[in-house]
């Protein structure tokens, strides 16, 4: 694998992460992962809603990984449904910077929806961290969104995309734009070796 940049992730961003992993496991759940993944200085205190660096992202990677080790092989729905919280953190907290603010989606025909809020998600992680390299794919058959900078897989490596959480947030970003639920799919992992993690919208439930 090639070396990455391992870049800094700020307070709000941790933030988001640790108050959705506490919705979904609990305070106490919450507080042996963060115990065995060496931020125990989280315990009882989360940093606060500013843009000052917290923590590199090969640790926020750590913090994934002790979440699926912690809950085995329950450890991916858990991943997804914290993803899940945390788009929806997003909505109440950081409107004006996913740039949902005001506006009215019913009118759009149902993909520009889904690009309307992944381009958005986009921006707001770019916002956050000029690193950060993400986009949408049009060129297949299907939409996808990609990140070349993902933080969950930074330096880990695995026969299987992992970036579980990551696959919830976009999925609850789908429904948000659209009200119905989508499939989606991790087809690429950097921990695979692959260039990129990519995040293929596919069909919608019933
Ligand atoms: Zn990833």
């Amino acid at each position: 694998m090639v070396a990455r940049a391992d870049s800094m992730i700020i307070n709000s961003l941790v933030r988001q992460a640790l108050t959705s992993a506490q919705e979904v496991m609990g305070d106490n759940g919450l507080n042996t992962v963060l115990r065995t993944c060496g931020l125990e200085r989280f315990i009882d205190s989360f940093p606060p809603n500013d843009l000052q660096p917290s923590i590199q992202a090969s640790q926020y990677a750590k913090f994934n990984e002790a979440i699926e080790a912690f809950y085995g092989r329950g450890g991916k729905g858990i991943l997804r449904r914290i993803g899940k919280a945390s788009f929806q953190y997003g909505v109440r907290e950081q409107a004006a910077l996913l740039g949902i603010a005001g506006v009215a989606l019913k009118l759009l025909p149902e993909k520009q929806r889904i690009k309307f809020i992944l381009n958005g998600l986009a921006d707001a992680l770019k916002k956050s961290n000029p690193a950060v390299q993400a986009w949408l794919d049009e060129t297949g058959d299907r939409l996808a969104y990609i990140e070349s900078t993902c933080a969950i897989c930074h330096s880990r490596e695995s026969d299987k995309p992992i970036c579980h959480l990551y696959v919830g947030s976009v999925s609850e970003a789908v429904q948000w734009a659209t009200g119905r639920e989508f499939e989606v799919t991790e087809t690429h992992c950097l921990a695979k070796g692959d260039e990129y993690c990519r995040f293929e919208i596919g069909e919608a439930r019933a």
